[in-house]
């Protein structure tokens, strides 16, 4: 198992990452259970989605809502994490989705959010940014990407393409592909996030079987998690 991790966010004390396919499908609550508990982070403390493919965040501001959000059945509907409180983390789910991670200086507000497509569309990335500075964001906001599906693999339609900056569709061979990563730097620097402050390696969740798991090229509904921790 491998966790790809932002190392700035780690230096700021936040346990952080993408945890690879070795760890299983993480639909199930055993294997995400399995994961925290190899880490020795408190599973209870970790704070989980009903992913709707949406742009909507919840912010978790004090210990309070923690623990409201953490009491929640069903799960709470939405695809992002703004969470300050120490002791608490939050946890995503994608296979070939963006996991995009936001934080301001020092991490005292952090932000984990499912970017997919239909996010990405809906500038989700963008709100998460406006977002954190509505909640007093300190000093620059710095971003990092997960693993996922990038230009080489993520060929769509027309219907998909027109919901995107042209600048972020690319043409090929009479095809069309849309580069997630490049859009969600575009939307971030809208927020005046510089680019270079976005940490976004080229690991694609389609072209590497090894380690991802990838909806567009397998079918199946496993999933990975990435996930925030702050001790
Ligand atoms: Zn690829």
């Amino acid at each position: 198992m491998k966790i790809y991790s932002d190392s700035r966010l780690l230096s700021l004390g936040v346990i952080n990452g993408t945890v690879s396919r070795q760890a299983g499908n993480m639909r199930e609550r055993e294997n995400q259970d399995a994961l925290f508990n190899a880490l020795s982070i408190p599973t209870d403390k970790i704070l989980r989605l009903h992913q709707i493919h949406s742009d909507k965040l919840v912010s978790v501001l004090d210990d309070a809502s923690a623990q409201t959000q953490a009491a929640q059945t069903p799960l709470t509907q939405a695809d992002g994490w703004i969470l300050i409180p120490r002791g608490w983390g939050a946890a995503v789910l994608t296979a070939d989705c963006v996991p995009l991670f936001l934080w301001d200086e020092n991490a005292h507000l952090t932000a984990i959010v499912h970017a997919g497509w239909r996010g990405v569309a809906q500038l989700l990335p963008q709100k998460t940014a406006q977002e954190l500075k509505a909640l007093g964001a300190r000093g620059e906001i710095s971003a990092y990407l997960g693993p996922h599906i990038q230009k080489c693999c993520f060929e769509v339609q027309q219907d998909a393409a027109c919901q995107f900056d042209p600048q972020c569709v690319i043409h090929q061979n009479g095809k069309m592909f849309v580069d997630l990563t490049r859009e969600i730097i575009r939307q971030l620097a809208l927020e005046g996030v510089p680019p270079q402050d976005v940490y976004a390696p080229d690991w694609c969740t389609c072209g590497n079987k090894e380690q991802f798991f990838s909806y567009r090229r397998d079918h199946q509904k496993d999933v990975m998690l990435s996930f925030i921790y702050k001790p």
